[in-house]
Parts: C-alpha cells; sequence; structure tokens
C-alpha cells in the first residue's frame, strides 16, 4: 500500500488563528522546535462529531508548554474551538486530532526568550492504531532497550515532542524482531508504558497499574480507572516490577491512540485477553461514543 504522505494531503490546517491549504501549513528550516524540541502536542480524538475530553487535552498541551516556558497565545476556550472548527473545515466526525505548539525561527541557538510561538491544529482520519485482528488476539511487545527519563533528568510529565525520541527508536528496534511494540521500564527499573500507551495488568480479578510519577498519566489512563472502578473492580496504582508480570493473567494497553488494547506477550511473559481486558475495551468503545454514561 502507498503511503500518502503527511504533507501532500487535500484539506485545510488551523495555523496560528488562520485555516490555510494543507500543503502550505509549513515551517522554516530553520525552527527552533525542529532543532531544539522545544515543542508541545496533544493526540485526541473525535467519536460522531465530539472529541473525548477536549478540554483536558487542550489543558494539558497549555500545561506542558508551560513546562517548556513558553505561552501559547491563544485561551484554552480558543484552541477548544479551533480543534472543533478543524474537524468541521475537514468535513470530519471520526477523526485524530493533532494540535502542536512550538517556538519559531526568530532565534537559534540554546537561548529562545524571543521567539514567537506557533500552534497548529492538523486533523485527519486514523479508524484504530492497531488493526481489529491485532486488539481480538493482543499485540505482542517486547522490552524497550531505553528507559524512561527521571523527573530529574527531563520534564516528564509535559507531552513535549524530546520525549519521544527514545520512543521511536524503541518502537522501530520493535519492529525490525516482528514486535507490534515495546514495553519500557522506568530509571528506577519499574515497569512504566508503552512507546504510546500507558498499561495495565490483570491478577485474581484485580487492576495494577504502574504510578505515573514519570511519565504521562494518560487521559485515557484515567477514564479507564474510573470505568473499572465504576464496574466494582479494584485498581491498584503501585511501583511493579518486571519479573512480576510471571504474576498476572492480563495485560492491556491505554491510550487516545490505542484505545484499549489487549496484550498477549511482553518479552518473556505471556498473557491472555480474557474478560475484563476485553469488557473494558468495549466500555470504553461505546463511553467514548456516547453509548454508556461516562464514570
Ligand atoms: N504515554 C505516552 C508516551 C503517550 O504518547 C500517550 C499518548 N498521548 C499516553 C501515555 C496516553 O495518554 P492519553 O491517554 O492522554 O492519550
Amino acid at each position: 500500500m502507498a503511503l500518502v504522505p503527511f504533507d501532500d494531503r487535500d484539506g485545510w490546517i488551523w495555523l496560528d488563528g488562520q485555516f490555510v491549504a494543507w500543503r502550505e501549513a509549513k515551517v522554516h528550516v530553520l525552527t527552533h522546535g525542529l532543532h531544539y524540541a522545544s515543542a508541545v502536542f496533544e493526540g485526541e480524538r473525535m467519536y460522531g462529531g465530539e472529541i473525548y475530553k477536549l478540554t483536558e487535552h487542550t489543558e494539558r498541551l497549555f500545561k506542558s508548554a508551560e513546562i517548556l516556558d513558553f505561552e501559547i497565545p491563544f485561551t484554552v476556550a480558543e484552541i477548544d474551538q479551533a480543534c472543533k472548527d478543524t474537524c468541521a473545515k475537514n468535513g470530519l466526525t471520526d477523526a485524530y486530532v493533532r494540535p502542536i505548539a512550538w517556538r519559531g525561527s526568530e532565534m537559534i541557538g540554546v537561548s529562545a526568550q524571543d521567539t514567537r510561538i506557533h500552534v497548529a491544529i492538523a486533523v485527519w482520519e486514523w479508524p484504530s492504531y492497531f488493526s481489529p485482528e491485532e486488539k481480538a488476539k493482543g499485540i505482542r511487545m517486547c522490552w524497550a532497550k531505553y528507559k524512561r527519563p527521571s523527573p530529574e533528568t527531563e520534564p516528564v510529565h509535559a507531552k513535549a515532542t524530546g520525549l519521544y525520541m527514545i520512543c521511536t527508536i524503541s518502537k522501530h528496534a520493535a519492529e525490525k524482531d516482528g514486535y507490534t511494540d515495546a514495553m519500557m521500564l522506568d530509571y528506577r527499573g519499574y515497569v512504566a508504558e508503552s512507546t504510546g500507551s500507558n498499561v495495565f495488568f490483570v491478577t485474581d480479578g484485580v487492576l495494577h497499574t504502574p504510578t505515573p510519577d514519570c511519565f504521562l498519566n494518560g487521559i485515557t489512563r484515567q477514564s479507564v480507572i474510573a470505568l473499572a472502578k465504576a464496574k466494582g473492580i479494584e485498581v491498584v496504582e503501585r511501583h511493579i516490577k518486571p519479573e512480576e508480570l510471571a504474576d498476572f493473567t492480563e495485560c492491556f494497553v491505554v491510550g487516545t491512540a490505542a484505545e484499549v488494547t489487549p496484550v498477549s506477550q511482553i518479552g518473556e511473559y505471556n498473557f491472555t485477553p480474557g474478560s475484563i481486558s476485553l469488557g473494558l475495551m468495549d466500555d470504553y468503545a461505546k463511553m467514548v461514543r456516547r453509548q454508556l454514561q461516562p464514570a
């Protein structure tokens, strides 16, 4: 299947307050965001005309920018509206929504005090991160070479582009070996998250998930915890050692793109997608489409 490059599509991109033709939404090669990773972004999904947890995502975008020491020159309400308008302008009611904010070209150097802050929003159709077959069987994962850094090493709670460098390297290594994704440990050696989603495990009907103290406390993660608790499932947030994976029967990853995706293998450990994973996968799919009351 021929790839359709992301810079060569029809449609409209919201750029600094205006719609520009998709192919014209460009930046200069001397852009601070490109050279020094001074960029923050979001990943959202619109389901049947509504963006799930839109304001939470926009607020996280603003928080990420603040952590990177820049201020987005719009209000949260303006960006919320711009996300909705971009979907409408492109005629989409089911879409992936990608806002991004970055430092411009006025200065190239470590100091970037006087750079202009730009914001763009692009939307496109992206049905499922993983194929339906992969979802039903569970995806296979290996261990990543890189570890999630300490909060003293990187601004770990920002959804910042620079933090994805080790994710892309790890995901490529996994794909080269025939796996779908890689599971990352943290700087202490505890199980952390995948290259783009949070992780949950099941034992004896109880959910266990790593404490998000050095990686994103994902919006999907928080929704799934609420859904599980509403169903009477106990949820334990704690540090999990890799060797404890032998004790778990089910495993799944969650994120805006991944939604709820069962996992059949992480390295030497195997899991079987069961009633808790598949139940939460269905509940989440219904909840985001407003066919189930939010927990
Ligand atoms: N961790 C990483 C590294 C991610 O990229 C994502 C996706 N944004 C998540 C976790 C899950 O976050 P959310 O549920 O807010 O999409």
